[in-house]
């Protein structure tokens, strides 16, 4: 069989491999504590599964607007002004299979040969994925550790070209849970402006994910980006829903149609049951999410501090997502070998930084969506392994 060449630029995403490998581990009766795959370790909160429950027997069980309910696109542009400070036209906001379908639209949007795409790296594996795939140059942007991994717009700036016609962005990050700060956003943004011909994809998945006290920062916040800027959010962190597929994003008016149009010849539309538990996520008590968040905050505390006490090992405390990403290099191996060797000798699942870019061979990520017994049985089996 003859497949296309962008076939074989596909990239992957290897947590769900680890997942695989740890679940076969499991399956033989090993005992593992998986840090691995990003995900909430919490179950979807009672009121929103009853609602989904209740809308399959209300008979909502047939084809949805591609775009998604009215009453979803309506809670979430209420969503966004609560908690954004911004109206967005709920015309202009789609409801999706998760979050992943946004970027997979943008970047082939825009994405083709002789056009470049600046993408974080390290950075959520799918971007330089689906960049491969489009034919666009991939043009990679790192932030730096003395940062606590938070992005410098100037860094950001220096890598724009006149070919270049995309740049994501993500804040709070995947795998290193730094978050860029409002000053660095404004100077992104201001500097923008000098380049009309870059749209901005901005993956604010994370966004209710943060801690200390900080405030998100969204790029809907910017009227001078209105016209080119997307933004991908979601339901699949905050409110433990990642099996459920929901996300949304919203586009700019100029592209509406044809995020639309890609919906209708890709998925159709959003499980008509799933959209139903969307907005009572969105509308109902948010005490789960609350409560979600405060274990998710001692637990980073307790991750970082644990890391830090093994010899070789560098970790800062990031200021959002669920993920420690720990420079490693001092103990002699990397991201990779430690990996493998945490997975089938220790028992622990984590993922190299190699699987985020090619900027991170010397860390590797732990998501702390996980109980703080097993955090510290991982850890523990870590220090083991490297004594
Ligand atoms: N964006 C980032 C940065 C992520 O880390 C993830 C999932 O890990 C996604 C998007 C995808 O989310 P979903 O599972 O809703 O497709």
């Amino acid at each position: 069989m003859q497949t296309t060449p962008a076939l074989a630029r596909l990239g992957t995403e290897s947590a769900f491999s680890v997942l695989a490998r740890a679940a076969e581990l499991q399956a033989a009766g090993r005992d593992i504590v998986n840090l691995g795959i990003g995900q909430p370790d919490f179950p979807t909160p009672e009121n929103i599964v009853e609602a989904g429950v209740k809308a399959l027997r209300d008979g909502h069980h047939g084809y949805t607007p591609a775009k998604g309910i009215a009453p979803l696109r309506e809670a979430v542009a209420a969503d966004i002004a609560a908690r954004r400070g911004v109206e967005v036209d709920p015309g202009r906001i789609l409801i999706m299979p998760g979050g992943k379908p946004t970027m997979f639209f943008a970047i082939s949007m825009v994405g083709q040969p002789g056009a470049e795409i600046v993408y974080p790296d390290p950075g959520f594996p799918i971007y330089r994925s689906m960049i491969g795939y489009s034919g666009a140059t991939p043009v990679p942007v790192s932030p730096r550790e003395e940062d606590g991994f938070g992005y410098r717009a100037a860094d950001i700036l220096d890598r724009i070209t006149p070919r270049t016609r995309l740049l994501i962005l993500n804040s709070p990050n995947n795998p290193t849970g730094g978050v860029m700060t409002r000053a660095e956003t404004d100077a992104l943004v201001a500097g923008l402006e000098d380049w009309p011909e870059v749209a901005v994809l901005s993956d604010e998945i994370y966004s209710r994910m943060l801690y200390d006290g900080r405030d998100h920062v969204s790029l809907l916040g910017y009227p001078s980006l209105a016209d080119r800027l997307i933004v991908l959010d979601g339901w699949s962190k905050t409110y433990a829903m990642t099996g459920w597929r929901l996300g949304y994003s919203v586009w700019p008016e100029a592209l509406v149609d044809a995020a639309e149009r890609l919906c209708v010849n890709n998925h159709s539309c959003v499980n008509a049951a799933t959209q139903y538990a969307g907005i009572e996520a969105l509308t109902g008590p948010q005490d789960a999410v609350d409560a979600m968040m405060a274990a998710f905050a001692r637990r980073r505390r307790l991750i970082v501090d644990l890391l830090n006490a093994v010899p070789g090992v560098r970790c800062p405390e990031p200021g959002g997502a669920f993920y420690v990403f720990p420079n490693i290099e001092g103990t002699g191996m990397n991201g990779r070998d430690l990996q493998v060797r945490l997975l089938e000798e220790a028992g622990v699942a984590a993922i190299a930084g190699s699987s985020f870019g090619d900027t991170a061979e010397g860390n590797i990520r732990f998501s702390y969506a996980n109980s703080e017994e097993n955090i510290r049985t991982a850890i523990d089996r870590m220090r083991g392994l490297l004594a």
